[in-house]
């Protein structure tokens, strides 16, 4: 079995330092970079087909405004062209306020100069926006089908076999799609924000800590309880 192809991004930018470096960040995040410098290069190849997974469209281009190239985008008749992801470079704050106040229908922008963590984290999130919207199969069947009764979890139409912690985690991730979850949100989200886990843990060791304690000196109650809040040693007057 081949691997599937990776998506191909379509690149339009007259500098060669950036085209390099943009290309270079994508193609090392496995995407396939075609990088065209003339405006009229990149309507050729999107009329022609097959269209990109995402167009990066410089705006100061020897012949001509990347916007305008935006604008018969969203503008086209093709439904496939019109909703093709799109991502403005932009060099000036002057362009940002076109690029969103002529509201020309790009997805997002990015401002030179941008680190190649922001160019793949915006490009990450286009894609996966776009992946979503062209999926309404998918959407009418859903990957995952969360039981919250009877907490069980259908995967893929199959009946996930998961211990208790295990469809709290997910549940906890099926809740945030798309985000990045911390340890202690995921922990506090399966075991509660005061975590009964921990409690019964420390329960348990406190419990043989005491008997153990008990068995040398029955007539001493050294650790107390406080409910809901903790455990207090307490030290006889003559032992200080
Ligand atoms: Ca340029």
């Amino acid at each position: 079995m081949s691997a599937p192809a990776p998506p191909r991004i379509l690149l339009l930018e007259d500098d060669p330092a950036i085209a390099r470096t943009v290309a270079f960040t994508l193609q090392r995040e496995g995407l396939a970079v075609e990088q065209v410098l003339l405006l009229g290069e990149a309507r050729r190849l999107l009329l022609a087909g097959p269209l990109p997974a995402l167009a990066i469209l410089d705006i100061g281009l020897p012949d001509g405004n990347g916007l305008a190239l935006c604008r018969e985008l969203r503008q086209s008749g093709q439904s496939a062209l019109a909703r093709l992801p799109v991502m403005m470079l932009t060099a000036h704050n002057e362009e940002i306020d076109r690029v969103l106040g002529l509201e020309l229908g790009a997805d997002d922008y990015l401002s030179k100069p941008f680190s190649p963590r922001e160019l793949v984290a915006r490009v990450r999130a286009l894609l996966r926006r776009a992946a979503l919207q062209a999926l309404p199969a998918e959407r009418a069947a859903p990957l995952f089908e969360l039981d919250e009764a009877g907490q069980r979890v259908h995967f893929s139409g199959q009946p996930l076999a998961l211990t208790r912690l295990e469809y709290g985690l997910l549940r906890a991730l099926l809740a945030a799609p798309g985000r990045i979850l911390s340890r202690e949100a995921l922990f506090s989200a399966v075991w509660g924000p005061h975590s009964e886990a921990i409690d019964r843990t420390v329960d348990t060791h406190v419990k043989t800590l005491r008997a153990k304690l008990r068995a040398q000196r029955p007539e001493l109650e050294l650790i107390a309880t406080h409910r809901g809040m903790g455990y207090e040693l307490v030290l006889p007057p003559a032992a200080h």
